[in-house]
């Protein structure tokens, strides 16, 4: 499926036909998406939805020693303020004791360069990038007003390179390109394969020739493990300590990896992903381009999805046996540290949002592993990948499914009818069940554990924590009003979803 030739890489609408609007059973959605006949399902009124350029300037920012410059008007970037910090306090987790954090600046752009053209702002702010920081790449990102406008990126990039030691990596990550924020997750790794990557004067072979083969061996047992977007450090040491565990090394790309070491990636032997909504795109170029296979199905959240990641990898190298024998060792110390929490899950329910791989797999861990009982599913789209994990919900009508970026006021509406003991979601959606008056558990954080048995267990403590004293958020839901108008809470939560082929 190469793109590489490609300088705009296609965006998910294009590329995957996702669903980004439903509402109904996960039979329903599952079949659906199959027969293609959810891709264009819209909805007639609509209260938010996402850009994808913060969530690609986020993942850009994150590697070490780079630059991002949102070519845009300033607003653009505003969402770096919300995460000002947050880079260099991971890059340090990492052991990056000279970590300077997140570099950022913004050409920005005002009523004038609309009609003149950015170009020159642009060509200033890279080289104003590469005298003040000398880092080693430079991220453009694109924002809508220059693509309407028709500033060249890549034009700008290609005449300055030859002056700019920094490798300059163009990102067309403009916010109405797609409906799909992922579509960003493709967009970076465009850019890491085209220009970093390729890169063979990188400087990463070992020196002599005892470690240069004593690599080249290991790298026949050493796996890429990408950690795009929701893996925090320490689920990356619990990742990794479970395939070391099995015998295997493990390198950690792309979030808080040097640029200079990326051409390492083209020595694994395998591509581990632990979110296909992540890294399809980067998986496949791989195989094509350097013949490393991958593995994709899951996200190791939940001991039934962790059992399926593990033996998957454990197959490709022959080594099912010693996988199982772990898994099975792990299982085991898992269940028995589950034991005095489970009692408190007893009866009760739950309700989930986030991506749809993640959502899923946190779904099946709180049924198998705790004994809970979710009510309901909600995902920012839905596309083939999620089938894996939602197989486990074959045939269950008692779950509804709604397919949403954002959309607070489906959410609102489902939480009024369903009324589970907890939520677990993602940033935007947490806010608004708490208001309603609902325990709210961060499905996912940078600084707690989520993956592996470690994950499973720390979940279940955070939880059982929460549900002991839920004073904090009744009283929230006491004193705080949501901004909907009573009726719609008696309206289908559905009502403005249109599930045709047709819709907009
Ligand atoms: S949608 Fe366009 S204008 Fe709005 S923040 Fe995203 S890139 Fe900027």
């Amino acid at each position: 499926m190469s793109y590489l030739h490609l300088k705009v890489p296609p965006t998910r609408d294009e590329r995957l036909k996702p669903c980004g609007a439903f509402g109904g059973t996960i039979d329903d959605l599952v079949h659906g998406h199959k027969e293609g006949c959810l891709g264009s399902n819209g909805r007639t009124f609509a209260q938010a939805t996402g850009c994808q350029l913060n969530l690609a300037m986020g993942m850009a920012a994150s590697i070490p020693n780079t630059v991002v410059i949102y070519h845009g008007p300033v607003g653009c970037g505003a969402g770096s303020l919300a995460i000002a910090g947050l880079s260099k306090q991971n890059q340090l987790a990492r052991g990056n004791i000279d970590a300077i954090g997140r570099v950022w600046m913004s050409t920005n752009l005002n009523e004038v360069d609309v009609i003149t053209g950015g170009e020159e702002k642009l060509k200033q702010a890279i080289l104003e990038a590469e005298e003040r920081f000398h880092p080693h790449a430079i991220f453009i990102g694109n924002t809508c007003v220059p693509a309407i406008t028709g500033d060249d990126i890549d034009n700008v990039a290609g005449q300055l390179q030859p002056d700019v030691k920094a490798k300059i990596i163009p990102l067309h990550c403009e916010g109405f390109r797609t409906r799909f924020v992922a579509t960003a997750y493709d967009i970076v790794y465009h850019g890491i394969l085209r220009y970093l990557l390729g890169d063979d004067k990188a400087d990463w072979r070992p020196e002599n020739e005892e470690e240069l083969r004593d690599y080249q061996e290991r790298s026949k047992r050493t796996v890429n493990l990408l950690n795009v977007g929701s893996m925090g450090y320490v689920d990356e040491v619990e990742l990794v300590r479970l395939l070391n565990a099995i015998g295997l090394e493990a390198n950690v790309y792309p979030c808080f990896s040097p640029p200079d070491k990326f051409v390492k990636v083209r020595d694994a032997a395998l591509s581990v992903s632990i979110c296909a909504t992540h890294d399809d795109y980067f998986v496949e170029h791989l195989k094509e381009l350097y013949d490393i296979p991958y593995v994709l199905n899951t996200i190791p959240i939940g001991s039934d999805n962790v059992r399926l990641w593990l033996l998957e990898i454990a197959d490709f190298f022959n080594i099912r046996e010693k996988a199982l024998e772990v898994i099975e060792a792990e299982e085991a110390e898992l269940r028995e540290a589950l034991k005095p929490l489970r009692k408190f899950f007893e009866g009760k329910t739950t309700f989930v949002s986030t991506g749809e791989i993640r959502a899923g797999a946190q779904a099946v861990m709180l049924e198998q592993d705790l004994g809970m009982k979710v009510l309901a599913i909600r995902t920012h789209h839905y596309d083939k990948f999620g089938e894996v994990v939602f197989d486990h919900f074959k045939g269950r009508d008692d779950i509804t499914i709604n397919v949403a970026t954002a959309q607070p006021f489906e959410q609102a509406n489902l939480l009024n009818r369903l009324k589970p003991d907890i939520f677990l979601g993602h940033a935007g959606s947490n806010v608004w069940a708490a208001r309603q008056g609902f325990p709210v558990l961060p499905i996912y954080g940078p600084v707690n554990s989520y993956m592996g048995y470690k994950g499973v267990f720390e979940v279940a403590v955070r939880l059982e924590r929460m549900l002991q004293n839920t004073n904090y958020y009744n009283t929230l839901g006491d004193t705080t009003t949501l901004p909907f108008k009573d009726f719609w809470y008696d309206e289908d939560p559905y009502s403005y979803i249109q599930q045709t082929q047709d819709a907009a």
